[in-house]
């Protein structure tokens, strides 16, 4: 039996933690535990990646997909999903208007549409590149190594692929046209092409326990990603856990610290689902280790239909408007708003890891 004050000790040693840690951790309700290791990663937070939050701008430019993710509203199966992709034109257009607002990063994120293939990828990254002082993050699936090495050449910075869950069982459950070890091999092959990775899983999953949310954990130590995204599960009724019970505010925060714990460089968004399931949710995810967050620039009528999860943050909001209130709300945290790109660690520090 692993004592908890063990391993909090080792936290403050920044020391790693073994999967059973992180079990025993996650299954004490103790308040004052939880209020030590929230404390701890708003430390490491500071220490590392200061007190600048990094907007990114997103961009949802399809919600056609080939896929049949359980828990996701855009999956093929969804009949009742109304469709829309936007036109190349329309997405360089709306990535140079985010960068107009100062906004360094566009995030390009869409279903697995076939439609978008790499070379159109590629010309959109390279047009917007030209345009507009902006990084670029992708978030468009699965691909092959080739696919993954060409976007990164065309000029494209970071990649987002979450992991979604490092219970392979439970992976598989949840994706029925797709393998754990395809997941984990994309996932390398990113860290390969020279991507920025950004990795990051779902809390409260149906048959998910702190076992396999300590594999999260243990993963994210273990490839030290440069970005993390960790979000709530929310039960989708167009999909087949639509009756299931959602994620709570309480063990997405326990997780978003202990990524901040293992992970202390990485940039840590306070998710739109968080934000979803609490309305402070946001907020309180920025007190416990989170360094970014990402207004919706999606336009309008396309937005509303960009639904994995219902009832999303946001979606009654144009870009501008959310950008204003995001800010506003950094600042009400005592948070300053950063003008920087917000590049991986490893590279504004010159490190490799
Ligand atoms: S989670 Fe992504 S890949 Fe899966 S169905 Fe939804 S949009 Fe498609």
């Amino acid at each position: 039996m692993i004592g908890v004050s063990c391993v909090i000790e080792k936290i403050h040693a920044s020391q790693p933690l073994t999967h059973e840690e992180v079990t025993a951790l996650l299954s004490t309700n103790d308040t004052a535990v939880w209020n030590t290791v929230y404390a701890c990663a708003d430390l490491f937070r500071k220490k590392y990646m200061g007190d600048a939050v990094h907007l990114r701008g997103l961009l949802e430019f399809s919600n056609y997909c080939i896929r049949e993710c359980a828990y996701c509203g855009l999956r093929s199966h969804n009949i009742n999903q109304v469709r829309y992709r936007m036109k190349p034109e329309e997405i360089i257009d709306q990535a140079i208007r985010i960068n107009t607002y100062g906004i360094k990063t566009v995030v390009m994120q869409s279903g697995e549409d076939p439609f978008f293939t790499t070379e159109i990828l590629c010309d959109i990254v390279r047009e917007i590149k030209s345009k507009a002082d902006t990084a670029i993050t992708l978030s468009v699936g699965e691909k092959t190594f080739e696919e993954y090495a060409a976007l990164r050449t065309a000029g494209a910075d970071r990649y987002l692929l979450r992991h979604e869950t490092a219970s392979p069982e439970l992976y598989n459950k949840l994706h029925p046209d797709s393998r754990f070890e395809d997941r984990i091999r994309c996932i390398e092959n990113l860290f390969k092409t020279g991507f920025q990775v950004g990795i990051g899983s779902m809390v409260g999953l149906p048959g998910q326990d702190e076992t396999d949310l300590a594999k999260d954990i243990l993963l994210l130590q273990k490839y030290q990603p440069d970005m993390i995204g960790i979000g709530p599960f929310i039960a989708n009724p167009e999909t087949p856990l639509g009756n299931d019970k959602s994620g709570t505010i309480e063990m997405t925060l326990r997780m978003v610290a202990l990524a901040r714990i293992v992970c202390p460089k990485a940039h840590i968004p306070a998710t739109t689902a968080t934000g979803s399931i609490d309305p402070l949710g946001r907020e309180k995810a920025l007190r416990v280790g989170a360094n970014v967050v990402m207004p919706n620039f999606t336009p309008q009528h396309y937005k509303i239909h960009y639904t994995i999860y219902p009832n999303k943050r946001c979606l009654d909001e144009e870009g501008s408007k959310c950008n204003g209130c995001i800010r506003a709300m950094i600042h009400s945290e005592g948070r300053t708003v950063s003008t920087d790109y917000g590049h991986a660690y490893r590279l504004t520090h010159n490190q490799n890891g």
